[in-house]
């Protein structure tokens, strides 16, 4: 069966719609999420889940001042465990997204080109996953101004990003998103472009022209960059130039321990890596008409802990949900660990994030253009 055969049209989401008269790809996903957690004709595997869900643990913790949500969350397991851009021999398994269940269901949206499904591993209820209807690799460099439009259709949402080295779990091209301002950094960038204080975070201007403007956040335990303008050109553009100023910083990305030096064969895609390392949100925010575009650059998505043993070990893979304050475990002593001792926060952060030599090159080169 063919992923648009798993589109799900209006008249099939008429029972879950909550109210006719006002039908978008918002009150769609809405649905949607309603029809794939309903007990008589759902999704069996997100029925199971949204079960798993029920008992997850979570848990504050203050981090050098800065707020950090840690949770256990089983429901995550296949994707904090997945090897995908690993392995060292190409995948025989296939393509989880080519090959959804048969109950699984979802609607297509920017020209039938992607379609929209419930995320099994639920971070927030009602998270989304956006697959290519084809097996598209999992590369931006042709698909941002579709993140963009995706930004504009889903306003109910924040659309996410992971780079293939950097915390995606499938290399079948796919964005994921998530009910606007329910993970924790979300609304501490919101307080820092207001001028409210988050810890010592400094929110630095690095680059404005009058239709857009470019921060960095220091201080924020992983660096962060900031593109806010009202114009989605404009958000093309500057997404553009920051890739390719990241892509020549990302050459320092070489002889670290458990790190694949950049540039290297990823075998899962067939080809050598050629994106610079990143988790991306973006989000359209129609009060002020503008978009906010949140950059992550990182060196990896594994942190050391992650290569150690027995008790030393941590199992978590740092992707965007990670970078938006939302620390994701799957066993027990992880999460005593991260909640009891934030020096380790602080290291799992600094260990996947780009380090403060790349990030001066970085904001050097960005300040200059
Ligand atoms: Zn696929």
């Amino acid at each position: 069966m063919s992923l648009t055969e798993h589109h799900l049209n209006d008249s099939e989401l008429e029972l879950f719609f909550a109210d006719q008269s006002n039908i978008d790809d918002n009150s769609r996903a809405a649905a949607l999420i309603k029809q794939q957690s309903d007990r008589v004709n759902g999704w069996p595997r997100l029925i199971r889940n949204l079960d798993t869900y029920s008992r997850i643990q979570k848990d504050v913790v203050n981090v050098k001042g800065i707020d950090i949500v840690v949770t256990l969350n089983e429901t995550r397991a296949p994707s904090i465990t997945a090897k995908t851009f690993e392995s060292k021999q190409l995948n025989s398994q296939p393509c989880i997204l080519c090959n959804l269940d048969a109950e699984q269901k979802g609607i297509l949206t920017l020209e039938n080109r992607f379609i929209v499904l419930a995320n099994p591993g639920i971070t927030i209820p009602g998270d989304l996953t956006i697959a290519s209807v084809n097996h598209d690799p999992q590369l931006i460099a042709n698909s941002f101004e579709d993140m963009v439009s995706l930004s504009k259709t889903l306003t109910d949402y924040s659309i996410f990003y992971n780079g293939a080295m950097a915390g995606a779990s499938s290399p079948h091209f796919h964005f994921q998103a998530g009910l606007k301002n329910t993970l924790i950094a979300e609304q501490q960038i919101d307080q820092l472009l207001n001028g409210s204080p988050v810890g010592n975070a400094e929110i630095i201007l690095l680059h404005e022209n009058k239709t857009g403007r470019l921060f960095f956040l220091n201080n924020y335990l992983r660096a962060a960059y900031l593109v806010v303008s009202s114009d989605y050109q404009v958000i093309n553009r500057l997404f553009r130039e920051f890739y390719l100023h990241l892509k020549q910083v990302d050459r320092f990305i070489k002889d670290i321990p458990n790190v694949p030096d950049f540039g290297a064969r990823i075998i899962s895609m067939n080809i050598n890596e050629t994106e610079p390392r990143m988790n991306l949100m973006l989000k359209y925010i129609q009060e002020t008409a503008k978009y906010l575009l949140v950059i992550f650059p990182k060196v990896f998505n594994r942190p050391a802990a992650y290569f150690k043993t027995g008790t030393e070990q941590l199992i978590v893979g740092m992707a965007i949900k990670e970078s938006l304050g939302n620390l994701i475990t799957v066993r027990e002593a992880d999460y005593e660990h991260l909640k009891t001792d934030p020096s380790l926060i602080t290291k799992i952060y600094s260990d996947t994030s780009i380090p403060p030599e790349m990030i001066e090159e970085l904001n050097k080169s960005l300040k200059m253009k």
